[in-house]
C-alpha cells in the first residue's frame, strides 16, 4: 500500500517498509549516493530519498529523475543523519512515471513570481506556496462544514443559473441558449428573451440568499456554499468574476445572534486551519507576510469590535489624517475608511452595523428610525470588507414599500413575499467571500491566487 508522505514525515518509524509516489523536487548527486526529494502534495515537506549506485540501473535511472518527474519509489525508512528532518527513505526500487525535461519544465528550481506561476496554472500547485495555499483552502471548508453540520445547519445547494437580479448590481453574466449570430428581437428592439431556453433572462447567480431564506423558512438553519459568479470589470487584487461564497441563513434569528455567529465562525475557521496545516501557516507567517499568525491569534482571541455606522463616521470625522474619499453620514465606507477602522483604530476585526437604507439592499431589515437597516459588514484587517449580512425584513407592509421605493420588480419577487405571508419570521443571514477568507489567513495579496482556476478579466484558461 502506498503510504501519505505527510503521514511518514509525522508518524514513520525506522524499519518501516514503505512505498510512496509523488513527483521530484530536488535531485543532488553525490559520488555513491543520489538523494532525491519527493513530494505529493500532501505537505510542504518532501521525503528525502536515497538511493545507492547498487541499484540496478543506477545510472539511468538518476538521470531521469529531473525536477518534474513522476516517481514510485519503495523502501525501508531508516533515522536521517541530515539536519531538519527525522527520517529518509532507503530506496530499494524505483519506478520512474514519467519524465520532465529540465529544458522544457516551466519550474524552476529558483524563485517565481505570482504573476509568471498564473501562467502556468496548470503546474503551479507543485510549488510550496501554492501547494500550501490549496492545503489551506481545503482545510478552510472543511472547517466551514464542520461548524454548520455541528450546529445542525442544513447545506442548501441554491441554483447556479437564476432569473432574479435582486442585488440590482448590474455585474450579471447572462446565460442564453439564442443564436448570437440571429439574436431576436422585440418590437421596441430588445433582445426578445421570451425566445431563449428558460423564456426568460436567465444570470448566473450573484448570491445564493434569497433561495437560502427560502430553505430557511422550513428547516430553520441553513447554508449555502457554492460558485458565484460577478462581470465585475475591475481589476482588482481582491475580485474574481467566479468566486465562492458562504451564505447561512437562521430563522427566528436577530442581527446580534447574526454577529455572534459570523464571529464564532470566523474564530473556528482560523483555529481549525492552525491546527490543520501548521507547517504551511508557519510558511506564510514566515515567506508571505509576518503578521499571518498574529493576526490569527487575534482573531481567535480577541472579541470583535462592534460599532454602529452613525459611530464610525463620527471616529472617520475625529480621524487625524486625510482619506482621499469623503466621510459625510450617508455614504457608503470606502475601502481606506474600513482599513482606518480595522487595522488602525481598533486593530481587531470590526462589526459596522445599522447603514443607511439607501446604501443597502432592499431586504435588510429596516429600523424604527426610519433610516437605518439592521445591516452589518465586518471589516478585517488588511482585506476591509470580509463579510456582509444583515437582519432580513420579515413585516409584508414593509418589504412592499421598500420593493416599491426602490422600484424593483415586484412580480418577479412574487414568492420572496410570500414568505412573508405565511409564516414569516425573524431571520437573519450573511455572506462570506471564501477567498477573502482564505486571503486574509494567509496573507497572500492577490485573489488570483488563492482559487486554483482564477477567472478575471480576459482570462479564462485552463
Ligand atoms: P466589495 O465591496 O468588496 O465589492 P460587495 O459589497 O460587492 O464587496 P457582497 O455583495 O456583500 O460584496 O458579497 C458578499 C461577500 O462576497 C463580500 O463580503 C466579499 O467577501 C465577497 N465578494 C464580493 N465580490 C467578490 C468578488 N468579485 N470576488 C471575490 N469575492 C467577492
Ligand atoms: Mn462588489
Amino acid at each position: 500500500m502506498t503510504s501519505r508522505i505527510i503521514d511518514l514525515l509525522r508518524t514513520g518509524q525506522p524499519d518501516q517498509t514503505v512505498t510512496i509516489q509523488g513527483w521530484v523536487r530536488t535531485r543532488r548527486e553525490q559520488k555513491e549516493f543520489c538523494f532525491v526529494e519527493v513530494n505529493d502534495g500532501s505537505s510542504m515537506a518532501g521525503l528525502q530519498a536515497v538511493l545507492h549506485q547498487d541499484l540496478p540501473n543506477y545510472t539511468e535511472l538518476v538521470k531521469q529523475l529531473n525536477t518534474g518527474a513522476s516517481v514510485e519509489m519503495s523502501g525501508v525508512l531508516v533515522a536521517s543523519p541530515a539536519k531538519g528532518q527525522r527520517i529518509e527513505l532507503k530506496a530499494e526500487s524505483v519506478t520512474v512515471y514519467g519524465g520532465a525535461d529540465p529544458e522544457t519544465y516551466p519550474l524552476q528550481k529558483k524563485r517565481h513570481s505570482f504573476e509568471f506561476l498564473r501562467e502556468i496554472a496548470h503546474l503551479r500547485g507543485r510549488t510550496n506556496t501554492l501547494g500550501a495555499v490549496f492545503r489551506v483552502r481545503n482545510a478552510c471548508a472543511t472547517a466551514i462544514h464542520q461548524f454548520f453540520q455541528e450546529r445542525g445547519f442544513l447545506w442548501v445547494h441554491t441554483p447556479i443559473i437564476s432569473a432574479n437580479d435582486c442585488e440590482g448590481a448590474g455585474e450579471l453574466f447572462t446565460v442564453t441558449a439564442l443564436d448570437l449570430k440571429q439574436v431576436p428581437l422585440t418590437e421596441t428592439k430588445d433582445v426578445d428573451y421570451s425566445q431563449d431556453f428558460f423564456g426568460r433572462r436567465a444570470f448566473l447567480t450573484v448570491s445564493g440568499q434569497l433561495e437560502a431564506e427560502i430553505m430557511a423558512m422550513a428547516f430553520t438553519n441553513v447554508y449555502t456554499f457554492g460558485p458565484t459568479f460577478r462581470a465585475e470589470n475591475s481589476n482588482t487584487s481582491r475580485h474574481l468574476a467566479e468566486f465562492w461564497m458562504i451564505e447561512p441563513e437562521m430563522a427566528f434569528c436577530d442581527l446580534n445572534g447574526n454577529m455572534d455567529l459570523a464571529e464564532a465562525f470566523l474564530k473556528h475557521i482560523f483555529r481549525y486551519v492552525l491546527e490543520h496545516c501548521p507547517e504551511d501557516m508557519e510558511f506564510f507567517n514566515q515567506r508571505i507576510d509576518n503578521s499571518v499568525l498574529a493576526t490569527a491569534d487575534n482573531i481567535i482571541n480577541n472579541s470583535f469590535e462592534r460599532i454602529t455606522y452613525t459611530e464610525a463616521i463620527a471616529l472617520l470625522e475625529k480621524a487625524d489624517r486625510k482619506f482621499e474619499f469623503p466621510v459625510s453620514w450617508g455614504l457608503d465606507l470606502q475601502s481606506e475608511h474600513e482599513r482606518y477602522l480595522a487595522e488602525e483604530l481598533f486593530k481587531k476585526p470590526t462589526i459596522v452595523t445599522d447603514y443607511p437604507a439607501a446604501i443597502k439592499a432592499f431586504y435588510m431589515r429596516l429600523n424604527d428610525d426610519g433610516k437605518t437597516v439592521r445591516a452589518m459588514d465586518i471589516l478585517a484587517p488588511k482585506i476591509g470588507e470580509i463579510v456582509g449580512g444583515s437582519q432580513r425584513e420579515e413585516r409584508l407592509d414593509v418589504l412592499e414599500r421598500r420593493i416599491q421605493d426602490l422600484g424593483l420588480p415586484q412580480d418577479d419577487l412574487w414568492w420572496y413575499l410570500d414568505l412573508r405571508r405565511f409564516g414569516t419570521v425573524p431571520h437573519a443571514g450573511f455572506g462570506l467571500g471564501f477567498e477573502r477568507v482564505v486571503q486574509f489567513m494567509t496573507g497572500m495579496t492577490n485573489i488570483r491566487d488563492v482559487i486554483p482556476f482564477p477567472r478575471t478579466p480576459l482570462n479564462a484558461e485552463f
